[in-house]
């Protein structure tokens, strides 16, 4: 296998590593490759979870192959290196969607298994593991079957950040679907509670809330929420994809130009809503089309902070945001979305309750206010995403993932070598002590 010294980065590009990296075009190669180090999916984590500074990383994205699709019962073997995208993509039109989708069509099939990620109809139908009926895991040379059935091993591996081997394939459940087409309907959300109140009344297949996290006093919370149901019809196919040629300047992302653009953002839906059809990937990879847009951020990139808490703690979600649009350092993109309380595995982010996202340039303020945000989180009982993380402690994390602990002794019976272990593992100590 040939190794080349690379330097890389999370999606935020705040943390960065350098090391050798392969790029196997064949399963086979796992074999070998899984006693050196952890696997990458697309780098779609904005933090540290697929760096290994120093030591070797197996770059999964060229393994995307179809092993069997049936197209009665919609089961689909892939290797874990395809995209979401990718399968959305082929799929669609055939009638079949993944069950579950992230905001980016990037996302590998083994990154999305490894962070159990979720999507705007979690409320519905969970997170992206519920719906794995098997993988084919490599550990140390030596590949096995994993099924639910091994409940310890599963669980620790779903949403486990890649600590238990290299996922080399998975078999999935798609979802039925009419076609390739979205209809969309946007309505205003004036402030907060009439954001909650629409996220909690709606009964639509998918649902997402845009959020100013600029605004303030009564319009704090104000926002779009979508909701969209899947349709068959002509549509325009998406314009060309677009690229971000360098980074941006400081000023580009600037106080005053965010809320300008928020405002123009949220004026763009009229006060009475619409009802809007768009091709399938812009619904669900919206940002997707701008290729490397955290090229915005400048070269110092930029943080998200994602946090979720119970139903019961909104209050407590209320003063956060409040604390994000007094700081003047949040950036247009920004989410609400009500969470079921579907999740797969033991370090699986989602619980039923209110997630907000958003983005903060990579400053200083920005580091303590995501500090301060991320204490509010914990005492409020709600925890943080570790796809979105770069700068947390390892006592906060194991404060909020309460099945931690049985994480811990899964991946250390996995990997008694720690040959899997990434930059935020060792930054988090999370296999530092069981
Ligand atoms: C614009 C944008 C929108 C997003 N929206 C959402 C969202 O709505 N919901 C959500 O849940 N997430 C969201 N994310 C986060 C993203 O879905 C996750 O970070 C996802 O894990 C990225 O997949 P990846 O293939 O790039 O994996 P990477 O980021 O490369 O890796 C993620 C983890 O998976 C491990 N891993 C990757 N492949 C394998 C493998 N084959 N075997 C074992 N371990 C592996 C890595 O070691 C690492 O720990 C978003 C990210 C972006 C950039």
């Amino acid at each position: 296998m040939t190794w080349n010294n690379i330097t890389y980065a999370g999606w935020g590009r705040a943390r960065k590593a350098k090391g050798d990296a392969a790029r196997p075009e064949r399963a086979r190669a796992l074999t070998a490759l899984s006693k050196e180090g952890p696997a990458m999916g697309n780098c779609r984590s904005y933090g540290d979870a697929s760096l290994n500074s120093g030591g070797k990383i197996t770059d999964m994205t060229r393994l995307d192959r179809i092993l069997s699709f049936d197209d009665k019962t919609g089961l689909l073997q892939v290797e874990a290196g395809m995209t979401l995208g990718e399968l959305a993509e082929m799929f669609a039109p055939k009638g079949w969607l993944p069950m579950v989708m992230p905001g980016t069509g990037f996302c590998t099939v083994g990154g999305a298994i490894a962070m159990d990620v979720h999507g705007k109809n979690h409320h519905n139908e969970g997170s992206f593991g519920q719906h794995i009926t098997q993988i084919t895991l490599i550990q140390n040379g030596v590949s096995r079957d994993v099924t639910p059935n091994d409940d310890a091993l599963w669980r620790a591996t779903i949403g486990g950040l890649g600590q238990t081997g290299i996922i080399a394939s998975a078999t999935m459940q798609l979802k039925s679907c009419k076609g390739d087409v979205m209809m969309v309907t946007e309505r205003r959300a004036e402030n907060w509670d009439d954001h909650l109140a629409i996220l909690d009344a709606s009964d639509a297949t998918y649902v997402v809330g845009w959020i100013d996290a600029t605004a303030r006093g009564a319009a704090l919370g104000r926002g779009i929420v979508e909701e969209g149901e899947t349709g068959a019809g002509l549509v325009t196919k998406p314009k060309k994809s677009r690229t971000i040629p360098m980074d941006a300047p400081n000023f580009a992302l600037s106080a005053p130009i965010v809320k300008m653009f928020n405002n123009a953002y949220y004026r763009r839906v009229p006060a009475a809503g619409r009802t809007v059809v768009k091709p399938i990937q812009e619904f669900f990879f919206p940002l997707d089309k701008i290729h490397d847009w955290n090229r915005l951020y400048g070269k110092r990139g930029f943080h998200q902070f994602q946090c979720v808490v119970p139903l019961d703690q909104a209050d407590a979600l209320k003063e956060i945001l409040e604390k994000i649009a007094h700081s003047g350092l949040a950036s247009p993109l920004a989410v609400l979305k009500r969470m079921g309380p579907g999740r797969a595995g033991y370090m699986s982010f989602p619980m039923e309750g209110y997630t907000l996202a958003v983005d903060f340039p990579a400053r200083d303020a920005a580091q303590s206010l995501i500090q301060q945000l991320e204490d509010k989180c914990l005492k409020a009982g709600g925890r943080i995403y570790l796809a979105k993380d770069a700068l947390s402690r390892g006592d906060n994390i194991k404060a909020m993932y309460t099945e931690y602990g049985q994480w811990a002794a899964e991946v250390a019976k996995a990997d008694p070598t720690k040959t899997y272990e990434t930059d935020m593992v060792r930054r988090l100590q999370l296999r530092n002590e069981q």
